[in-house]
């Protein structure tokens, strides 16, 4: 296939560049798209039409600009299958993933948004009397503001899901917005904005720089008249915008890295325990921030569960995206892919590795023999202060130990730096009422994982985050507060 030729999309118009980045299928290293490699300059343009159309859109009944979100919402499920086969191109996920999580869920993020903005929760207003009793009323009220230009900052894992989940809530509340989704994964984004322009998005209201983010990113961060920046992706970029974005007062939302742990208990289920950590571990090459990458069962227990563990992690069969029988498809990038491998050949030189170990063992077809495959892999017996336990590593790998008390497996659990996420697998009742409060993670998941109500707060603790999302917390960071008191 042709490689796509993206370009920004700037005050409803397509623009090339100058350069050009290439973007690779890491299944068969073809190349799928072409990115722009934008600069300041091109940022710069972006955000000044960014600025233009603010006026006119966040003046916009709810109503309207929802009856336009609804409209994109739409387009991306009338395109699911081109979109699933594009970001499993790019991105190296199975295409079934694709279809099934990414795609709907990007079309659920806008029309989730929508449906806030169409039902709003009325704004406060008092009558405040005068103390001192002199005979007047003053009425105070809150109006609720867009905050201006939103610079929206996504990565590769989840591309176009992770992208929507920023420009839903940007445009409902009002603002106009810049993305930089990543360079690795430009090409549903680039989609995306057709289909922007098919629903009749006012130009300007959401434009697209791609590029790199130490270049384009970076302009946007530093963008003076950029307000506001949500960036999900890793905890040191997360924290060098922080940094940068300090002196200069913005608004910043970060959803950043983890190192999720699993708990299980001796009285868990253990084959749904058994189940669940190996989906939890090992879902899209366990390229998702929410992947378990350390598992603590019960000494009591750990027999049983390594062996079921074991059975359902050999139903990951890796391969071709493309195949309705692979569910582990490629790394994204030579780059993340050879940090991956090193893992796991340190493991291996350990003698952690218990099943799995890297990428020698895998039977590939021949059109994606070169391919970016690694097999699950699953390590045990590993010192918790080990880099296996201690760092994000984002493929296909987890590490299981042992825990004999409640105490330790809670102590465990927390001994990270992160704090985005934990899975706890117990019938006790009482025990899964009292554990969830004593670990350090923005959700906790208690004999399930990734269900997502998208009316609850998203985020993460320590240094996988700062903020949340969700209706309530999304409208909060998209938008400023303003009192009001009248004196009459
Ligand atoms: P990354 O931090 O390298 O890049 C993320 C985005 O930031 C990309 O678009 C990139 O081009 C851009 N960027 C890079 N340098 C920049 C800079 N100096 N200024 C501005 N933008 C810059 O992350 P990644 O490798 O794309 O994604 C993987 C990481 O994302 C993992 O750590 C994963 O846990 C995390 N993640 C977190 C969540 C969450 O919700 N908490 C979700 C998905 C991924």
């Amino acid at each position: 296939m042709e490689p796509i030729v993206i370009q920004n999309f700037i005050n409803g118009e397509f623009y090339p560049t100058e350069e050009y980045i290439d973007s690779v299928d890491p299944a068969t290293l073809e190349i799928v798209s072409k990115v722009p490699r934008s600069k300041a300059e091109e940022v710069d343009k972006a955000v000044k039409s960014a600025e233009a159309a603010f006026e006119s859109w966040s003046i916009l009944p709810p109503s309207k600009r929802a009856q336009f979100i609804f409209k994109i919402a739409d387009l991306i499920d009338a395109n699911l299958e081109r979109l699933a086969l594009l970001e499993s191109r790019d991105q190296g996920k199975t295409v079934g993933a694709a279809r099934m999580i990414d795609i709907p869920r990007a079309a659920e993020n806008f029309r989730f948004f929508a449906k806030v903005i169409s039902n709003p929760e009325s704004e406060r207003t008092t009558l405040s009397q005068n103390a001192r009793g002199t005979p007047f009323t003053a009425i105070s009220s809150t109006n609720r503001v867009p905050v201006g230009v939103a610079g929206l900052i996504s990565p590769w894992n989840l591309p176009l899901y992770l992208l929507s989940w920023k420009i839903g809530p940007a445009l409902a509340f009002g603002n106009t917005c810049v993305c930089k989704p990543s360079e690795m994964t430009s090409t549903t984004a680039f989609e995306l904005c057709k289909l922007m322009v098919e629903a009749g998005l006012p130009a300007g209201v959401c434009n697209m720089v791609f590029g790199y983010g130490h270049e384009a990113g970076e302009a946007l961060v530093l963008h003076p008249d950029v307000p506001l920046i949500s960036f999900t992706g890793s905890t040191a970029i997360g924290a060098r915008i922080m940094e940068k974005t300090a002196p200069m007062v913005k608004k910043v939302s970060l959803e950043l890295g983890g190192k999720n742990p699993a708990i299980v208990f001796e009285d868990a289920d253990i084959n749904a325990a058994a189940a669940g950590c190996a989906r939890s571990s090992f879902t899209n090459q366990g390229e998702v921030c929410l992947c378990t990458e350390r598992i603590y069962v019960h000494e009591s227990v750990y027999d049983e569960f390594m062996q079921k563990f074991i059975a359902e992690a050999r139903k990951f069969t890796v391969g071709d995206p493309r195949s309705p029988a692979t569910r582990c498809g490629a790394l994204c990038g030579k780059p993340h892919f050879e940090k991956v491998i090193s893992y796991f050949e340190y493991a291996k030189e350990k003698g952690y590795v218990v099943y799995g170990h890297g990428k020698n063992n895998l039977e590939l077809p021949e059109h994606v023999s070169k391919g970016l495959f690694v097999h699950p892999t699953i390590c045990t017996k590993v010192p918790e202060d080990d880099k296996m336990v201690t760092e994000e590593i984002f493929g296909p790998v987890t590490v299981v130990n042992t825990f004999s008390s409640e105490a330790e497996a809670i102590q465990k659990a927390n001994a990270t730096k992160y704090g985005l996420c934990a899975t706890v697998w117990s019938q006790d009742l009482s025990r899964v009422q009292r554990i969830p409060r004593k670990i350090k993670a923005a959700t906790v998941w208690v004999n399930c994982w990734l269900i997502r109500d998208l009316h609850m707060p998203f985020g993460g603790m320590k240094t996988s985050g700062v903020g949340r999302e969700s209706a309530v917390e999304s409208m909060e960071f998209f938008t400023e507060q303003q009192t009001i008191c009248s004196l009459f």
